[in-house]
């Protein structure tokens, strides 16, 4: 059991950082949550975009085939994907891009996927598409050459670290045992020294017990798509909550069955995220001689591609669908379902046209 691993691992090593504690209960090989279990859809813990509706994964599509034509259509070119789930965004995602020609001939497609129970899903969604499909372990082991890269929740799980501002340094917040030597707690580590530079200059100034998230994981992504669209053309796009600036607050949080439980109680058996800090994430991005473009909120995002002619256009084909197809617009777009706090970010190489969705940025 995690539990008792990680209770071990406290008592004799001392207390642990929040990223180290979600590394182990999400990614744990044997009983971590992402290693044990498909967690995502109607009856399991969470529901995402391309679960909702087949008109997400489809206007991603056209997004990619209208990427890829910005590269000058290149003959052969790596389709990646970050943490495909159910491998529901990729399916619907080619099914719309087959209509491009050519775009299926070029394609090669990757998929990044750390559970391996997913992998088997996305085995199974995708088959039936009779497309070649790779999984690489690391995005820097996908084949070099032109690249639309795409990820949808994908960076909210990825580690974070949290820092408390105490007696004017950033502290490391971790997790400790409680006196029964069983309960898992919250602990102030100790200052972060050289790290505080990673707290974004407008929270420097945060007050006393402020709390800041840091994302060890973003900058691990951005640092290699820099690396490898210095040279080579390519494009990333990511969808993932969180606000369009930086903030101060604790954000982490476990979600079981589609309700929120306690982060630090039973950890490998909920789903842990915490929103993405887009402001951060550009920042560095252009620090490493990215373009970054965004964030745009998902609602007008879509709206922006056609999400409404897409869903006229399967209303003809299946008119007793209408009121489910209009509630699937609505939960994708509107403000307070996840049209505002899901945005998008997109990171390129220098040289291409302004990416589809981003021309007003
Ligand atoms: N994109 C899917 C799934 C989102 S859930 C959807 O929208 O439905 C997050 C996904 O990222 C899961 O597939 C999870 O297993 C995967 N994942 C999380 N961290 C990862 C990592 N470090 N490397 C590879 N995959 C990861």
């Amino acid at each position: 059991m995690i539990t008792d691993r990680l209770r071990d691992r406290i008592r004799q090593t001392g207390p642990v950082s929040i990223a180290a504690f979600m590394t182990e209960a999400l990614f744990d090989p044997k009983d971590g949550y992402y290693a044990t279990k498909d967690p995502i859809g109607a009856g399991s813990d969470f529901i995402t975009a391309p679960e909702i509706s087949q008109m997400f994964g489809e206007l991603m599509g056209l997004w990619a085939a209208q990427s890829w034509m910005d590269m000058g259509s290149p003959v052969e070119f790596q389709l990646v994907e970050l943490g495909p789930g159910r491998g529901t965004m990729m399916a619907d995602a080619l099914r719309a891009a087959r209509t491009v020609p050519g775009f299926m001939e070029a394609a090669r497609i990757n998929l990044i996927e750390a559970s391996a129970a997913l992998k088997a899903v996305q085995a199974q969604t995708l088959g039936p598409t009779g497309a070649q499909i790779r999984w690489v372990d690391r995005l820097e082991a996908v084949p070099s050459g032109p690249a639309i890269i795409l990820g949808n929740e994908f960076l909210d799980c990825l580690p974070v670290r949290q820092v408390i501002r105490h007696k004017g340094e950033w502290c490391e917040r971790m997790v400790g045992l409680a006196e029964d030597d069983e309960a898992f707690v919250f602990l102030m580590g100790p200052p972060i020294g050289v790290d505080a530079s990673l707290v974004p200059d407008s929270l420097q100034d945060a007050p006393e017990g402020s709390l800041v998230e840091i994302r060890p994981g973003d900058r691990q992504v951005v640092e290699t798509l820099a690396q490898r669209f210095a040279d080579q053309p390519g494009r990333a796009l990511f969808i993932d909550y969180g606000p369009a600036a930086s903030e101060t607050g604790d954000t982490l949080q476990a979600i079981k069955a589609h309700e929120k439980v306690a982060v630090l109680e039973a950890p490998g058996t909920a789903d842990l995220t915490a929103r993405v800090d887009f402001q951060s994430l550009l920042h560095a991005a252009r620090n490493d001689s990215l373009t970054g473009y965004g964030p745009v909120e998902q609602g007008p995002f879509l709206l922006g591609l056609g999400i409404e002619q897409r869903a006229a256009v399967l209303c003809q084909s299946a008119p007793e669908q209408r009121a489910k197809i209009a509630r699937q617009v609505w939960r994708l777009t509107d403000p307070d379902q996840m049209g505002q706090l899901f945005k998008l970010v997109c990171l390129d190489s220098a040289g291409l046209p302004p990416p589809a969705g981003f021309s007003a940025s």
